[in-house]
């Protein structure tokens, strides 16, 4: 039998609110809880989360996130959350990006490295990498390893020998972000992977109208998929998604491909939360 994939459904990011182009992305914290709830009973095990002030407005706040949590938990949603240490589209930087870990949610993003992120520097260097693997530990989260480059994972790796990470490490790889210059290609996905060691869980994210086809290519291959309109705001060309309407349509392909889907209790176990 092959291991319950592990569908991830992304369901905002961070990217600055624009209702003209952007009608379909959830940017206020109802719209967020609403969409994560639908992805999440649209078979969605690991609902990935960024918080925004109630313009839309991208936050690392952790009162911001404390309101998204809890009002997942009051709606009874028994996703695993996993929320955001990112820079909250450049506001927060370093050590300011980590306060959602003192609400000790089951997993949280471990952005491993630096990167070229659209027009902006994404600072990873390697003493703060130290700093938040010590915060994760301090708080019980397990860390989502996310890796843009393939340094990012030799960063892992050496933090997992540092003893800063501890094995298995959950693996997200995120390909085709633009001005990363990492491209969304299955020769790509098959580098990273043959990176790492052949039990930990990896999961592949890509940007745009790649997120599809490599989330398809992932089933096969024995990966994780990471969905969500964080990612891709378009189900088909001309047509915009839902978060739910993409999870679904992963569940749909996975059927199709005998590959069972993972419910949330199955995905705490194959990811170690
Ligand atoms: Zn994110």
């Amino acid at each position: 039998m092959p291991v319950p994939l592990v569908i991830q459904c992304a369901i905002t990011g961070s990217i600055d609110p624009d209702r003209e182009r952007r009608p379909n992305l959830p940017d206020t914290p109802a719209a967020i809880v609403a969409e994560a709830l639908a992805a999440w009973r649209a078979g969605a095990a690991v609902i990935h989360l960024h918080a925004r002030e109630a313009d839309g407005t991208p936050t690392q706040d952790r009162e911001a996130y404390r309101g998204l949590v809890t009002a997942l938990q009051d709606a009874g949603c028994e996703a695993i959350v996993n929320l955001s240490c990112g820079s909250a589209g450049g506001r927060a930087v370093r050590d300011e990006r980590l306060g959602p870990l003192e609400l000790s949610p089951e997993m949280a993003s471990f952005d491993c490295g630096s990167i070229n992120f659209r027009e902006q520097l994404f600072e990873g260097d390697l003493p703060f990498l130290r700093r938040m693997g010590h915060r994760f530990r301090e708080f019980g989260v397990r860390p989502e390893v996310e890796c843009f480059d393939t340094g990012h994972v030799g960063l892992a790796l050496q933090l997992r020998d540092e003893g800063l990470l501890d094995d298995p490490l959950v693996m997200q790889f995120v390909l085709g972000v633009p001005g990363s210059g990492v491209p969304a290609t299955v020769a790509m996905v098959e580098h990273l992977r043959a990176m790492i060691p052949a039990h930990w869980p990896w999961s592949v994210c890509a940007i745009g109208h790649a997120q599809l086809a490599l989330n398809t290519y992932c089933i096969l291959a024995g990966g994780h998929v990471r969905t969500g309109l964080e990612d891709n705001l378009w189900f088909r060309r001309g047509e915009r998604a839902t978060n739910a309407a993409l999870v679904e349509r992963i569940g749909r392909i996975a059927a199709e491909l005998d590959r069972p889907v993972a419910t949330p209790d199955e995905a705490r176990a194959i990811l170690s939360v």
